[in-house]
């Protein structure tokens, strides 16, 4: 591992300018990283998906409208990053607000698959597995999801990406999407990387009222416990609409885990089939509202003041916001209308109990669950280009349903198919991301 000298400092800086020239990982690079000596990240360069503020550095979420928005201050999460010797590499790129699955909903360039560049990195948090596959120095990668926006992107390019429990890392700092589903996580290239990028990250904090008050964690301390005797649930929903190489694969690493002292079953998760619709409702309701604050006035992006207000922040939206935001914006307001609140709303969020009870019901008697993180691989451009937002919307059928629980999740690669890699999901209950990280760590050393 390369030490944080200046000089190194210096070299991982130009390194990163060639994989944004091939690959367009970054909305921002840094001008200049400092490299520490002391703390737990010391000469580890670390990426920031750029829905997360950093003070003096451009935070846009990738979208037009912030255009130009510096942040006069950090993220708790790159407060804490900072403290422990990380250095901020840069902001990597995304779907705008995190709206899409393929980060091609970005007002920037378009992060490009390293294995393959006609191909996606998957989405929103593209940008941050692009760089994590491509980087050939130390490095980790803060990313973040709300549906998927961080197992996607992991399974695409066949890295480690880890959401942890709603609650355990604050988002004090970070540009909402929908505030009861926002997770910041971690892309790195092993179970070992995100391990200890969670232990910086995660823990209490004043500023949002939402963080779990818990003490500061070791993750790393629980990569090398047996998993003999865990218990393993595989949620047979989850391998209907799945490619089916892809479930093979899936299947092979669920029977390494069985070798490996493991022991599993099949369960059934019945309410899986209304997670979609429900997850939506909730996503657009509640990132409507959120992009309530962008008007050309406060942050980002200004133009000279011409008519009445709403005249003016009606002419700056339309021309910044992307097709995706726009469309989510209709259809949220509408979902949250009085006379279809009812209807749409709170329906979506009975189920969402009923969803959160489904894995209550199945983790009571089984450690961990284990399924595909992504129904396809990577799928290209042109691919990508002909799908209906609806389409694109049902890519998200196996990780929505997690994500609306809040439980943590980790997609480490299992294998190919077509040289191209697939993820294996392994989902924990509420703060059980040391079960997850456990397994996950035992079978990333039998795949060596
Ligand atoms: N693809 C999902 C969406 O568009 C999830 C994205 C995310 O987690 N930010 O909402």
């Amino acid at each position: 591992m390369l030490q944080g000298t200046e000089n190194s400092m210096k070299d991982i800086l130009e390194r990163a300018r060639v994989i944004q020239k091939k690959y367009s990982a970054f909305i921002t690079i840094a001008d200049k990283i400092e490299g520490k000596t002391k703390g737990k990240l010391a000469g580890i360069a670390i990426s920031v998906k750029d829905n997360i503020c950093t003070a003096g550095m451009q935070t846009t979420a990738g979208s037009k409208i912030l255009e130009g928005y510096i942040p006069p201050f950090n993220a708790t999460c790159v407060e804490k990053i900072l403290k422990e010797g990380g250095a901020i590499l840069g902001k990597t790129a995304m779907d705008e607000f995190g709206f899409g699955t393929f980060s091609v909903n970005c007002a920037y360039e378009i992060p490009k698959n390293p294995l393959d560049t006609s191909r996606s990195c998957g989405g929103s948090s593209g940008g941050a597995a692009c760089l994590t596959l491509a980087a050939d120095f130390p490095h980790i990668a803060v990313a973040e999801s709300t549906g998927g926006s961080i197992s996607c992107p992991a399974a695409f390019t066949g890295t480690v990406g880890l959401t942890p429990t709603y609650g355990r890392v604050s988002r004090w700092g970070l540009v909402d999407y929908a505030n009861s589903l926002d997770k910041i996580g971690c892309i790195g290239k092993s179970v070992e990387d995100v391990a200890l990028l969670l232990s910086v990250i995660s823990g209490p904090d004043n500023y949002d009222s939402t963080v779990l008050d818990l003490p500061e964690e070791d993750f790393t301390k629980y990569l090398k416990v047996s998993v003999k005797g865990m218990r393993i649930g595989v949620p047979k929903e989850y391998f209907e609409n799945v490619d089916e190489k892809i479930a093979e694969v899936v299947w092979s690493a669920i029977k390494k885990l069985e070798d490996l002292g493991a022991s599993y079953k099949e369960i059934s998760l019945p309410y899986t089939k209304y997670a979609l619709p429900s997850y939506y409702i909730i996503a657009m309701a509640e990132s409507s509202t959120n992009l309530a604050k962008f008007c050309g006035m406060r942050y980002g992006f200004h133009m000279g003041l011409q008519g009445n207000f709403d005249e003016y922040f009606s002419t700056v939206r339309e021309k910044t916001f992307g097709e995706e935001a726009k469309r989510r914006i209709v259809l949220g307001t509408f979902a949250r209308m009085a006379g279809f609140r009812d209807a749409y709303y709170l329906k979506a969020l009975k189920v969402r109990t009923k969803i959160i009870e489904d894995f209550k019901t199945v983790f009571k008697k089984f450690d961990i669950l284990a399924a595909p993180t992504m129904p396809v691989v990577a799928p290209r451009f042109d691919e990508i280009e002909k799908l209906e937002p609806i389409e694109v919307y049902m890519m998200d059928i196996l990780t929505v349903a997690p994500n609306l629980a809040g439980i943590p999740m980790i997609s480490v690669p299992c294998g190919f198919v077509t040289k191209l890699p697939v993820g294996l999901h392994l989902i924990g209950d509420h703060l059980q991301e040391k079960k997850i990280l456990q397994v996950a760590y035992a079978f990333e050393q039998v795949k060596k």
